[in-house]
């Protein structure tokens, strides 16, 4: 069903019918709850946003008080198809980080040595001078992997990565190593999609190896489904070693040991082979076992492959895997025959949790989908859709060349199949002597506090021969933009545009985040030139940063940048951010010109009143599509290999005598086995099995006191770093104690709220113990989204709702003691609740003391640590983080040793697998280990 107006119509068919329709958006009368018992009136603008405070893309609508123009509130748009209506804590939120008193509102740069927290107020203008005319000479040197942005909280599609090509610099630098890389390559290797859309509200059974419902990813779009599904009598079984909120909702709760969630999927499948509750035709038809077979030196028929598959997993019995994993075997089989029985209504998602807990953690995701596809549960109703089906990113009015030049410190060699860039370890790999970066951008990113190693970072970015301009682009102070040459605020939800679409369930839809007093000025007809003119002080957005510094890059367009931020609709002249997004929604959305007009409106006026639009809905089972005829010609049919063929590469599957289009893999089918891993080194992992990690039992020393620390959860409040600037989540959240089961505490001593020391590879932090039976004994647990500091005297160190002061002591030898002084505390501000602050604490920063481990195959950092947990020492404070750099590198060698490098022998000669996707894609040319960039031809050595 494509997008129009009766779609959209059907969407506001909701529940809550109080909510103000749009057709009165402009003006909205209801009394202010403020004032009760008192009946005062308060009339309202609002304006539909989209929350930035994850990556779910909910709707949002904010209240504007047409007396003084100030926005009074923030709430869920149930007109929005992912969200509809439904917010986390974090959305409403919102309102506490406009009116946060303690936010950046000007331009800084730093004026003192970096890293002393000395900055002065400066102009954007000179910021976009300074900033353009470094890029420029970079560029004109061919240094064009000294340019990078990393970024933190994305919140967009697509638009950063326009503008480095346009710049044409290997830049681009994310998080996605330390949150969902892992999970990526396992989906990867099966579909060619990167990422689950489960749809959770038709589902029958829906198995979750994490704690989605409320601590985890896109966690209100889909744990509201979760629920829709469960309401309809579908089951639950959650797989988490905590009790967790998801886990207590559940029908099963599974807390194998930690490490072991491979295993117990392969458990699954044997019972799904062995008691014939597979989808024997699904496999028949999607799988390419022939590919399989081959590589075992198999014959390659359809019966064979499943006598074969059945043996090849007949060794993962219930029994011996429930041991393994310390599980019950009867609850474990039970969950087995219910998957089989909801067929290819099973609903399943992993992300973090395990897959970015340990070593060879992708391989939960492969094995998952491993389990879904055995049922055919792969884009059926109730199942899980590829990602690529369910998230819509349009096409902007240009489109760059790719850059011609490979980074290394982006995709270093050792890392040939890893599914983003190495990005946690690029302080090592900078302290390493593999580069330099020349001006480096972190947007909306806190690496200091919220990376494993942060003081490697601390030591990085403060020395300038490694980094030599480091601009912080964020709505908020953070421990990083201590050791900033600019900090430069960032718009939050009601402060920007952005576009975005997420998987949130079996559809398509865009959001679209918008300025709001913006849209309200140029409502009243007033002109506006930039977002910053009606934002609080001169906070901007990064959209319109770009286009002027691209300006400023190249102001004549010699360079071949300006004409890509030119409007498409005045010739040479600078786009404006309206007319960017114009395009978009005039060209680029089907059905959406259709809908404005039947409103009377244009596209872009009437995303501005709606601020989503769904294009697609109730998507099933795209890859049975019929493959375009025109795609097939000069093809040839092969019925034994059951394709077509189109200049040597598979372009159709056929299933029922017919062309599909099947899956963005090679062979174009779900491979279950992965040619890939075998060709670029890693045959042992080609099918879905289970790889020990590092935090297995067997690399554990009980006697010694090690137990495994799991710290891939977070408090359903939290956000990373700009929970600190919210009061209400501060309020909610302020404390990250280590859940510990009774009998370890017994064991260790301790009782709940004693001190506890959690000695690391690389240091130890001192936190309160949290007795509870919600862990799987043997394990501690602690949150990773608190503990903000910042160094006593800071000046513009604030966010005082959840900052400690601590004193930061350099001990030599790169030993660092991180000791708080002083707690949070109430304080005066304009907001009146800052001196009702009644907590103290405000948590424990644990990531510092974590060594990077990234996992040899996909690089994701492995997050679950080895430790020991003994009682405090004399002399341990509560909030103590000791961390020793040398054994950080110590760690990082070991673990760099683990990999299996490219070179001039990998297949082709090349850097990666062609087929697989990178962002901010080279040209083709780049990925050759040969290759040398045109502008630096004869002057530099090949990379
Ligand atoms: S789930 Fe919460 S934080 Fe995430 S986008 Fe929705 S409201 Fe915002």
């Amino acid at each position: 069903m494509v997008g129009h107006a009766m779609d959209q119509a059907t969407l506001r068919v909701t529940p809550l019918e109080n909510f103000p329709p749009p057709a009165q958006w402009d003006d909205w009368t209801e009394y202010d709850a403020a004032a009760w018992p008192n009946k005062v009136q308060k009339n309202y603008a609002l304006v539909p946003t989209i929350c930035f405070n994850c990556e779910a893309a909910c709707g949002l609508v904010a209240y504007v008080d047409k007396s003084n123009g100030v926005i009074r509130k923030v709430e869920g748009n149930p007109y929005h198809p992912g969200s509809r209506g439904r917010n986390c804590a974090k959305g409403p939120a919102t309102i506490n980080q406009v009116h946060d008193p303690d936010r950046v509102l000007y331009p800084m740069k730093r004026v003192g040595p970096r890293g002393s927290t000395q900055f002065e107020r400066v102009s954007w203008d000179s910021v976009l001078d300074d900033l353009g005319s470094r890029i420029r000479k970079a560029i004109l040197e061919g240094r064009l992997g000294e340019v990078m942005y990393h970024v933190g909280r994305p919140g967009h599609d697509g638009y950063i990565e326009r503008v480095l090509q346009a710049w044409g610099v290997d830049g681009h630098n994310s998080h996605t190593n330390v949150c969902s890389a892992a999970a990526r390559l396992g989906y990867v290797l099966w579909s060619g999609h990167d990422r689950p859309s489960p749809d959770y509200e038709n589902a029958k059974f829906t198995l979750l190896i994490s704690s989605h419902l409320e601590t985890g990813h896109y966690f209100n779009p889909h744990a509201q489904r979760i629920i829709d599904g469960k309401m309809k009598g579908g089951k639950l079984a959650v797989c988490d070693i905590r009790l967790s909120n998801t886990a207590s909702m559940s029908d099963y709760w599974l807390a194998p040991r930690p490490g072991t969630e491979a295993l117990m999927l392969l458990g699954i499948a044997h019972v799904l082979l062995h008691e014939d509750l597979a989808d024997w035709k699904f496999l028949e038809d999607w799988v390419d076992w022939r590919a399989y077979q081959r590589a075992f030196r198999r014959p390659a028929d359809f019966a064979t492959f499943r006598a074969d598959l059945k043996y090849d997993y007949a060794a993962v019995t219930p029994d011996k895997v429930a041991a393994e994993c310390g599980l019950d075997q009867a609850m474990l089989v039970e969950v087995a025959r219910e998957i089989g029985k909801a067929g290819s209504a099973f609903a399943s998602h992993v992300w973090r949790n395990s897959a970015s807990g340990n070593e060879g953690g992708w391989q939960v995701a492969r094995c998952l989908q491993f389990v879904s596809v055995l049922v055919g549960a792969v884009g059926a109703l109730g199942g899980t859709n590829p990602a690529g089906a369910n998230k819509f990113v349009p096409a902007p009015f240009s489109k760059p060349s790719p850059q011609q030049y490979w980074s290394e410190l982006l995709y270093p060699r050792e890392w040939p199949l890893a599914h983003h860039e190495l990005s946690f370890l690029l302080p090592h790999l900078l302290k390493s002597g593999r580069g330099r970066v020349d001006t480096y951008f972190t947007r909306v990113y806190n690496p200091v506090w919220t990376n494993p190693d942060g003081a490697m970072w601390i030591e990085a970015l403060g020395d300038e021969s490694l980094v030599g301009c480091h601009a912080v682009l964020s709505p908020v102070w953070n421990e990083t933009a201590r050791w900033a040459d600019y900090v430069l605020p960032m718009g939050v939800a009601t402060e920007r545009h952005d576009l975005m679409s997420q998987e949130t369930h079996a559809a398509t839809w865009i959001g679209f985040r918008q300025p709001v007093h913006r849209v309200l000025a140029e409502r009243q007809g007033r002109k506006v030139e930039w977002t910053w003119e009606t934002n609080p002080g001169e906070v901007w957005e990064e959209d319109e940063f770009w286009i002027a510094l691209s300006w400023r890059i190249d102001p004549d367009g010699s360079l071949g940048i300006r004409k890509h931020f030119e409007s498409p609709y005045r010739p040479g002249e600078r786009v404006t951010i309206e007319e960017y997004y114009r395009w978009i929604f005039e060209n680029s959305v089907p059905g959406l010109p259709q809908a404005a007009a039947a409103e009377g409106q244009t596209p872009l006026e009437y995303m501005r009143r709606h601020g989503c639009f769904l294009v697609q809905d109730k998507i099933y089972r795209t890859h049975e599509s019929e493959v375009p005829s025109t795609q097939l010609q000069g093809g040839e049919r092969d019925e034994d290999e059951g394709v077509v063929r189109v200049g040597g590469k598979v372009a159709g599957v056929l299933v029922d005598g017919k062309p599909r289009v099947g899956f963005p893999t090679q062979s174009r089918r779900l491979e279950i086995y992965s040619q890939t891993m075998a060709d670029w080194g890693w045959p042992e992992y080609a099918t879905p099995v289970y790889i020990p990690s590092h935090v297995d039992e067997q690399n554990l020393d009980r006697d010694a006191g090690e137990m495994v620390l799991v710290s891939t959860f977070r408090l359903p409040t939290l956000i990373h770093t700009r929970s600190a600037n919210s009061k209400w989540l501060s309020e909610l959240s302020n404390t990250n104690p280590v859940w510990i089961h009774p009998t370890d505490a017994t064991r260790i001593g301790v009782r709940n709220g004693d001190l506890v020391r959690v000695t690391t590879g690389n240091g130890h932090y001192v936190n309160a113990a949290w007795v509870t039976e919600g862990v799987r004994p043997g394990l501690v647990a602690c949150s990773h989204h608190l503990g903000r500091w910042k160094v006593e005297g800071d000046q513009h160190a604030v966010n005082r709702w959840q900052l400690h002061d601590v004193d930061f002591q350099r001990l030599g030898d790169g030993r660092y003691l991180i000791r708080r002084t002083a707690g949070v505390r109430p304080f005066e501000s304009s907001d009146k609740d800052s001196t009702k602050v009644w907590w103290s604490s405000g948590g424990v920063h644990q990531n510092f003391t974590f060594p990077v481990q990234p996992d040899p195959v996909s690089g994701m950092h492995c997050w679950h640590q080895k430790v020991t947990v003994t009682r405090a020492e004399p002399g341990d404070r509560y909030g103590d983080v000791f961390v020793d750099t040398r054994k950080s590198m110590a760690i990082f060698e070991e673990w760099l040793a683990k990999a299996r490098p490219a070179g001039p022998h990998s297949p082709g000669g090349l850097r990666r697998p062609p087929h697989f996707k990178r962002v901010c894609r080279p040209t083709e040319d780049a990925f050759g280990f040969g290759f040398v960039p045109p502008a630096t031809k004869g002057a530099l050595p090949p990379a």
